[in-house]
């Protein structure tokens, strides 16, 4: 058959010696290699156990932010909504009921907050849009799920839990206290 290019080469293959044939040597190359990477320090991290320090600049997990005395500081006024390139967020502004003061700051609020994280893309403008400091982006990831369903987030999953009543699951959605590694 005639060749295309001139570039086809012969390839002759070596007959293998006793000592090839036998791979003791190969097996001890590698175990060399193996035990030599013992005492080296671990490139990488036990994750979850274990966490690498965030950047300073890093953009994580939404939460939706309460005042001082606990209140919903969201008045559902769609700024953030409006500045979302991703067109992730999607809200339900209702009216404050009297009696309900102590629940949210502002007249009105979202009784529907909802980010679809499959949309977002963490650029962190939600939270510079917002004129009430109601949203901000924390050093906590999305956990992974197995439905498109599961990555909605509404307010159940936004909405920071109150620091008075719930100290633990405050400081779990700021991401305080989770162990990171000393690099
Ligand atoms: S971080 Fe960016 S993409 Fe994600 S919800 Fe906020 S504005 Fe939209
Ligand atoms: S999070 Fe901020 S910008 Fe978005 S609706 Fe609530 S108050 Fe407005």
């Amino acid at each position: 058959m005639q060749a295309l290019t001139n570039r086809a080469k012969e390839v002759s293959r070596k007959p293998m010696t006793l000592l090839e044939k036998l791979y003791l040597p190969a097996i001890a190359k590698g175990m060399l290699i193996t035990f030599s990477h013992i005492f080296k320090k671990q490139p990488t991290v036990s994750y979850p156990e274990q966490k690498r320090p965030f950047s300073p600049v890093f953009r994580g997990l939404h939460v939706l932010n309460r005042d001082e005395e606990g209140r919903e500081r969201c008045t559902a006024c769609g700024l953030c909504a409006v500045a979302c390139p991703a067109e992730a967020i999607t809200m339900e502004a209702a009216e404050r009921l009297p009696g309900e003061e102590n629940l949210y700051r502002e007249e009105k609020y979202a009784a529907k907050y909802e980010i679809n994280m499959l949309r977002c893309i963490f650029c962190g403008l939600c939270e510079e849009a917002c004129p009430k400091d109601a949203i901000y982006l924390s050093e906590t990831f999305a956990p992974a799920n197995f439905t498109r369903k599961g990555f909605i987030y509404g307010k159940d999953a936004l909405l920071i839990p109150d620091a008075k009543t719930d100290p633990e699951g405050y400081a779990k959605a700021r991401g305080i206290g989770e162990p990171t590694t000393a690099d």
